[in-house]
């Protein structure tokens, strides 16, 4: 089988939603300067992301690939603020936010290959969700992350535990 995808989304995962300064400090989130200053975009991140999504990808031969609305600004962004190098974009059109969400861009995506993928609103489009993983024929994984707290160990260890049986 071809390596297996880990797929990463932006928002509500690596730059939780509500954040606060004293709150972020508790849990090892910086708020980003830059994004403040070029794009008056208020966000916090947690450089632990990076390092842990870079073992992940290490130990069990995995791709990183960015699955968020972000696109391209993710290699631009965020993946310095985190520590990533930069990673493949599963290109998503806007328009999909109303309608089918990412569901088929990534079913095409990901096809011939075990799939993980961190997202925050699997569970927001319930029906996409079902019918996804019935025409997924891969082993498939979807993680759902906190988007208030972000990605977090019990995420990371899911996603270990269905990478260590493939
Ligand atoms: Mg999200």
């Amino acid at each position: 089988m071809e390596p297996a995808l880990i797929a990463v989304d932006i928002d509500g995962v690596l730059n939780p939603y509500n954040m606060s300064r004293s709150r972020g400090q508790k849990l090892g989130y910086r708020p980003s300067k830059r994004l403040r200053q070029e794009r008056m975009m208020r966000t916090f991140w947690n450089r632990t992301h990076g390092a842990e999504l870079r073992r992940l990808s290490r130990e069990y031969d995995a791709e990183l690939v960015w699955a968020t609305y972000w696109n391209g600004l993710a290699n631009e962004y965020a993946r310095l603020e985190v520590g990533l190098p930069e990673l493949p974009v599963v290109e998503l059109d806007l328009t999909t936010l109303t309608t089918d969400w990412k569901y088929p861009t990534m079913l095409a995506y990901a096809a011939g290959r075990p799939l993980v993928w961190f997202d925050d609103e699997h569970v927001d489009h319930g029906r996409g969700r079902d019918e996804f993983l019935a025409a997924r024929t891969e082993p498939t994984a979807l993680i759902d992350v906190p988007p208030v707290e972000g990605l977090g160990e019990p995420q990371i260890a899911a996603a270990e535990r269905f990478l260590g049986l493939l």
